[in-house]
C-alpha cells in the first residue's frame, strides 16, 4: 500500500541527515558515500 511513500521519506530523511564531523565539530558535515561518511575538510572517516 504505503510501502513505495516510506520508503521515499525514508529516503529523503537520510539525505537530509548530515553527519557533523567530530574533529571539525559543528558546521563541518561529512560526505556521505556507500559505506562510509567522509569529511571533506580533514578526511576523517566513519565507516557505517
Ligand atoms: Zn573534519
Amino acid at each position: 500500500m504505503s510501502e513505495s511513500k516510506y520508503y521515499k521519506v525514508e529516503g529523503e530523511k537520510l539525505k537530509r541527515t548530515k553527519k557533523e564531523c567530530p574533529k571539525c565539530g559543528k558546521g563541518y558535515f561529512m560526505a556521505e558515500h556507500k559505506d562510509r561518511y567522509t569529511c571533506g575538510k580533514c578526511g576523517h572517516t566513519i565507516s557505517k
